[in-house]
């Protein structure tokens, strides 16, 4: 039977991977994601194995100047300190270029479970020419024009295929997550005579991306040029047929398998590619419990709910963690992150000041800025209803001057506020900052614009540590939001006539409007005049959903669906 997790291992192939903190191999909630598969597949001793390429020099570290301009500087990692070389290479063609990969294996271990290991693909060796060495150099190859983005996707795909063969495992699933990924189809075409159904028997595919312009596409021509003759062009047009080289088309048509990270984003999915309705599912993401507790809390979970690591549905017993210990655990948390802030900012915030984190790549349809579209009104609701501090951090791609200026507006928003509201923003965001950040803030703020938070995790992480959210009703916030008992909405509901009818100014001003409303009629209000009901609220956020949207969770849902024998 193909694609059971029992006859063979799940190779699950992924452009980036956060990894741990050192390692500098992510740009974002992607990568993250990929890294939480993995330590879930770790926890429940699957037989599974991770792909990526090395990208030793990384996304880059992030400086900000005064007025809050970004400066990338090169972040090489240290590849030896946490990667074993392995002895074996594999080689391919890339317009016409001999191009020869070798690898390095990072190995994820659980504490209670098994080991899974990654392996790190690397074109950087003296065999190679010089612009084939950097194709596995940084992430998403900042920078670079479409032929070498393109190169870049043959070495994940085909030479991950290769790799894992030379290796000696046995792969009966290849996972693809999301479309960069989907050239390993190309390869596996050409092993199976390019036979569509073969090749559809060995894969699954996770799609991320909720925006039609946002998919990745190529000319036929420039694919071309670049596999030579691995599959004919023809064949890739069959399975991606609508004028382009469409990598998520391709990984539609050639998977078993498909599904969204969340039940609304495979609604958007299925609207974007109808043909293929039927066959797109949901499985909601989740994040690795272990990896984003707070020390205090998991303290405060160990004494109160057996096995919580293990078995994280179990959180679900916080319901009857009493209101001191766990208020007290979580202000612990709280002047750990406000020691981090001081020690890299100066900065000095308020434990007794409501607290809002906000941590996301810097691109616009995140909304970093909202909070302060309307600066009076912001102002007036603190007058009223009580003080507000707010820590930012994220980086913007390398090169994109529309994320730099965000975080510019941020500075120029948090100068014109000093004195009133003390806003700071952290640079260079990282595993070890994310972590911080939603185990320490009072409230977990989202307001991206809707359809486009295709789930988020950070929000999830936060609930772990009892940290409420506040988000408009997209992603994960879909289910996992309660209003008043899990955290907060922001703005209209989803389907609701009201948003169909919005277009982007409508729904800045209107989600604008309800942050304000909710943060002075609802937040502060609860946060300082009724200590009870907040940390019931914290305490919700930990049995409700920390038990629900973990890793576990989701590994178990591929499971029993994406990886069971009948799908
Ligand atoms: C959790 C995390 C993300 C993803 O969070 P989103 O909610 O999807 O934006 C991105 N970067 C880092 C460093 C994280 O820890």
């Amino acid at each position: 039977m193909a694609g059971t997790s029992q006859d063979g291992h799940v190779a699950y192939v992924s452009m980036e991977y956060g990894l741990e903190n050192g390692m500098n191999t992510y740009n974002g909630g992607l990568g993250i994601l990929a890294g939480d598969v993995v330590r879930g597949f770790a926890d429940l001793d699957v037989d599974a194995v991770g792909v990526t390429l090395l990208n030793e020099y990384g996304l880059g570290e992030q400086q900000l100047d005064e007025d809050g301009t970004q400066h990338v500087e090169p972040a090489p990692w240290p590849v030896e300190e946490y990667c074993e070389p392995l002895d074996a290479t594999v080689s391919m063609t890339i317009g016409g270029h001999d191009v020869t990969i070798g690898a390095w294996r990072y190995d994820v271990e659980s504490e209670h479970g098994g080991t899974v290991p990654v392996i790190m693909l690397d074109t950087d060796r003296e065999d190679n020419d010089n612009w084939i060495r950097e194709l596995t150099q940084r992430v998403y190859a900042p920078g670079k024009d479409e032929g070498f983005k393109l190169a870049v996707y043959l070495v994940l795909g085909i030479g991950g295929v290769r790799m894992l063969d030379e290796l000696g495992y046995d792969v009966s699933t290849y996972h693809m997550n999301e479309g960069h990924a989907s050239f390993l189809t190309l390869e596996l075409l050409r092993r199976n005579d390019l036979d569509a159904e073969a090749v559809r028997e060995q894969c699954v595919f996770t799609t991320h991306t909720p925006v039609a312009a946002a998919h990745d596409e190529y000319h036929y021509d420039l694919l071309a040029d670049l596999m030579g003759d691995l599959v004919p062009i023809e064949t890739v047009k069959e399975h991606s047929p609508q004028g382009m080289v469409h990598t998520t088309r391709l990984a539609l048509n050639l998977s078993r398998y498909v599904n969204g990270v969340a039940k609304r984003h495979q609604e958007v999915s299925q609207e974007m590619f109808p043909e293929h309705a039927e066959h797109i599912d949901a499985i909601t993401n989740g994040a690795h419990v272990p990896t984003w507790v707070g020390d205090d809390i998991a303290d405060l979970l160990d004494e109160n709910i057996r096995d919580w690591r293990v078995y994280p549905t179990k959180l679900q017993h916080a319901t009857l963690i009493e209101d001191e210990p766990l208020w007290e655990a979580h202000q612990a948390q709280k002047r750990d992150l406000i020691e981090y802030v001081r020690e890299r900012t100066g900065v000095e915030l308020d434990e007794d000041v409501l607290t809002l984190g906000f941590a996301r790549r810097a691109v616009p349809y995140k909304r970093a800025p909202l909070l302060f579209q309307d600066k009076e009104r912001l102002r007036e609701v603190v007058a009223r209803a009580g003080d507000v501090q707010i820590v930012y951090a994220g980086k913007a791609f390398p090169g994109d001057e529309q994320g730099k200026d965000i975080i510019r507006e941020i500075y120029s928003h948090a100068e014109d506020l000093a004195g009133e509201i003390t806003i700071t923003y952290l640079e260079d965001y990282d595993m070890e900052m994310g972590l911080k950040l939603t185990s320490g803030v009072d409230v977990w703020l989202n307001n991206p614009r809707r359809p486009r938070e295709a789930s988020g995790t950070s929000g999830m992480k936060a609930a772990f540590n009892g940290v409420p959210q506040f988000s408009t009703i997209d992603g994960w916030w879909v289910e996992g939001h309660i209003e008043g008992e899990t955290g907060w909405s922001i703005g209209p509901e989803p389907h609701s006539p009201r948003e169909q009818r919005m277009n982007d100014a409508q729904e800045d001003l209107v989600d604008a409007t309800a942050l304000y409303d909710t943060l002075e009629q609802e937040v502060l209000p609860t946060y300082y005049d009724d200590r009870e009901e907040w940390i019931g609220i914290m305490r919700n956020a930990i049995a409700f959903n920390g038990s629900r949207y973990h890793a576990r969770r989701m590994m178990e849902e591929y499971l029993a669906t994406a990886y069971a024998p009948e799908n």
